[in-house]
């Protein structure tokens, strides 16, 4: 599929010479540094809104001041003089008829002294601060007190050291008056919202720039004033607007029908499952086979808690592509991860695709040339019915036969690229027998799968393009994981622990940071827990897994402890992910403060799948002389209260904030700038109606609106 593009165009670039293809321009180090800053179309300026604001509106008197305040008076020098004790500075007295001040300047140019030299009238800016001696000023802004008040607040900008303000205030400014800022939302969508209706996009900008002096601050500052209103419903109509376009985009997109055949692979591999689908797997179900039985792909998402049973779901989803003729792809983000889905969904499906002459493929970048070749092969003919790998399914050379399915696990650990080239990747051979002439055009469905559950307010507005099921039952026969916060130098009560479980026929997991800035140093301290827990628990076979090892030294360790031969398995986070061993029933995370929240849930969930209690251990430690960071604690603490998925992705979110939360990968700049989604729903809410309004009426508005916004952006959120 070619994606359009969304470039700048020309006319709305601030340079009109750097616009100029054939001699690259030389750009000053503050046009760079707005470059940088991503302001490069007049519109990022005019939408560049200030941090805090200055009143310069107003002259106060002395007398009037009070301690503390910043303000800007006009005063005569009355003397001037420079010493040298306590250390040099200028000292600088002026009176403006109701009092005087001292100014302070500890750094000073000559020029600075010769604008102060006594009799000058000046306009003095800075923080009064009174004393015994009468009002003191430190470094005030100091300029001529000629020429009118300005009648607006001064804006103050976020900006770098390459970037002077006084500079990005005028590039502003000038983006400002240059904008085309008409009118982009439909009348009918206006009236929606009386707080849209009353400002225009123009005003609200030009106000949030220049705001008049008699303006709430704390209106301006919390962004409850009708003009931030305006803008704030503005970007969560590009975003609404993006996304569904993005859905009405794949309307238009053909894939394959998908039927599960009668008495077909999908029925069979439900006889042949060892256990019943829960309720909400049968739904979820469902739902996947009525979008795989539709012309248009599938674009879901199925989230589902750690343990939750998804890869059931993907795998009876495979079974009624490959009973249409089809085949299906499984990537997940791991060798290990992939290589488990492959020794499940094999176990299911093998004996049954055998009857029918097909197989179930594996493919990673560690695979031997020769091994991978035959993958390759098989994959090609639609031998390969299923295709089971890491990234490596979706490397150039790999070319399906059919296919019709790709199945992403754990996708927020995907990139947005790789999830475009996987939608890229479709049927093979557009002439693949039994297909019309329309199929040339055709897109494989996607089912994108998260152990993270994305909170209902992202989900409305990043994901409002997917469809998304939720699996929000757990199996039967679990019980609940008791969470305990354990100080380290407890450590042993920990070991007395797992020998306690051991001599219960359970194993054990045991996760040590990664240790970012040194893979040996992390490695030794694995290897160092490990000899620490065989000294300790002496018979017992302890297994060491670490993210460097050789992914068949992986394979083998990873495989003593599935098959219980290794009864406590040391590790660093490379188990992070969809390990699945019934038997273990203990989880104990050293360092717990370094971990992110989410990645401490997953990490619980590998424990607490069988039927026996299971506990998860943090040990944490307390840095020396120091305390656990606010954010560290606020994750631990959340650990011990809820179990939840969607409870610990809602508290992640608070504490992260959406821009970390989602990735900056996945985010990209496309984040939203203005509105909160927490605080802003009914513009949410709003936004969420208006945009098919405008894009089944409007569509011309509706295109300029995305284009103001989100420029080049828009691509990315459609991924
Ligand atoms: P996740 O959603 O975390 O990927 P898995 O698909 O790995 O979960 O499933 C977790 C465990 O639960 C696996 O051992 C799986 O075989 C088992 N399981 C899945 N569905 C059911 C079910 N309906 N009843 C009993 N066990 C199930
Ligand atoms: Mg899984």
């Amino acid at each position: 599929m070619a994606l359009p593009v969304h470039l700048p165009t020309r006319q709305n670039c601030p340079m009109p010479s750097s616009a100029l293809p054939s001699t690259p321009p030389k750009l000053s180090a503050p046009q760079k540094a707005l470059r940088k800053l991503g302001l490069a179309r007049d519109i990022d300026l005019a939408l560049h809104l200030p941090m805090r604001y200055e009143d310069e509106t107003r002259i106060v008197r002395l007398r009037d001041a009070r301690h503390g305040d910043v303000v800007q008076v006009e005063a005569e020098v009355t003397h001037s003089e420079v010493t040298f004790r306590p250390r040099r500075q200028l000292l600088v007295t002026m009176d403006d008829g109701s009092d005087h001040c001292v100014l302070r300047f500890f750094n000073f140019y000559p020029s600075l002294q010769k604008q102060m030299a006594v009799g000058a009238r000046l306009r003095v800016r800075g923080e009064v601060r009174g004393g015994l001696a009468g009002w003191t000023m430190m470094h005030p802004v100091v300029r001529a007190a000629a020429g009118q008040l300005p009648a607006s607040l001064t804006p103050v900008y976020s900006t770098v050291a390459a970037l002077p303000q006084a500079y990005l205030r005028k590039a502003v400014l000038a983006g400002l008056s240059r904008a085309d800022l008409s009118e982009t939302v439909a009348a009918p969508c206006l009236s929606q919202l009386h707080q849209l209706a009353s400002w225009t996009l123009r005003d609200a900008l030009t106000f949030l720039h220049l705001p008049t002096p008699d303006v709430s601050l704390v209106q301006l500052q919390d962004r409850t004033h009708p003009a931030w209103h305006r803008l704030k419903a503005e970007e969560l109509l590009a975003q609404q607007l993006s996304q569904f376009e993005a859905r009405r985009e794949r309307e238009h997109l053909r894939a394959p029908q998908l039927v599960a055949a009668r008495d077909g692979l999908h029925e069979k591999l439900l006889a042949v499952l060892p256990f019943g689908l829960t309720g909400a797997q049968r739904r979820v179900g469902e739902e996947i086979a009525r979008d795989l039985s539709r012309v248009q792909p599938m674009h879901r998402l199925l989230q589902g808690d750690v343990g939750s049973g998804k890869t059931v779901v993907a795998a009876l989803a495979a079974a009624i592509a490959i009973d249409a003729g089809w085949q299906c792809a499984l990537m997940a983000p791991t060798e290990i991860l992939a290589e488990q889905h492959f020794a499940k969904l094999a176990e299911w499906l093998s004996p049954l695709l055998q009857e029918r002459g097909q197989r179930v493929a594996w493919l990673t970048g560690s695979q031997k040339k020769k091994a991978r070749g035959e993958m390759l092969a098989l994959i090609a003919s639609g031998e390969a019915a299923l295709v089971v790998g890491t990234h490596a399914v979706i490397q150039e050379q790999v070319n399906f036969f059919k296919l019709g399915l790709a199945v992403i696990d754990e996708q927020h650990r995907f990139g947005v690229q790789q999830r475009l080239d996987l939608r890229q990747k479709t049927a093979g051979a557009p002439d693949a027998p039994g297909s019309s002439a329309r199929d040339g055009a055709q897109e494989p469905h996607l089912l994108m799968m998260s152990a993270t559950p994305i909170p209902r307010t992202l989900a409305m507005s990043y994901y409002a393009d997917l469809d998304v099921s939720t699996l929000d039952e757990l199996p039967p026969g679990r019980t609940p994981v008791v969470t305990k916060l354990v100080a380290a130098h407890r450590r042993d009560e920990v070991i007395e622990r797992i020998r306690s479980q051991i001599s219960q026929g359970r194993q054990v997991y045991w996760v040590c940071p990664l240790i970012e800035e040194s893979e040996a140093l992390d490695l030794r301290n694995a290897t160092e827990t490990h000899d620490e827990l065989a000294a300790a628990l002496p018979g017992v076979t302890i297994g060491l897994l670490h993210s460097r090892m050789p992914s068949a030294d992986k394979k083998e360790v990873m495989g003593k402890f599935t098959s219980g031969e290794t009864l406590v398995l040391v590790s660093t986070t490379v188990i992070e992910v969809g390990v699945d061993v019934p038997n273990a029933s203990l989880m104990v995370i050293e360092h717990a403060e370094r971990f992110g929240l989410s990645q401490l849930h997953q990490l619980r969930g590998r424990v607490g799948r069988g039927s026996a209690a299971s506990a998860c251990i943090l040990l944490y430690e307390v840095p020396q002389g120091g305390r656990l960071s606010e954010s560290a604690r606020a994750r631990l603490k959340a650990m011990v209260e809820t179990s939840d998925g969607f409870e610990i992705a809602r508290r992640d979110l608070d504490i992260r904030g959406p821009g970390e939360f989602m990735g900056s990968r996945q985010s990209g700049a496309a984040l939203l700038k203005f509105a909160n989604l927490e605080e802003d729903g009914d513009l949410l809410a709003w936004a969420q109606q208006a945009a098919p309004l405008m894009l089944r009426n409007h569509p011309n508005l509706a295109r300029l609106h995305i284009e103001r916004w989100l420029g080049g952006k828009s691509e990315y959120l459609k991924a």
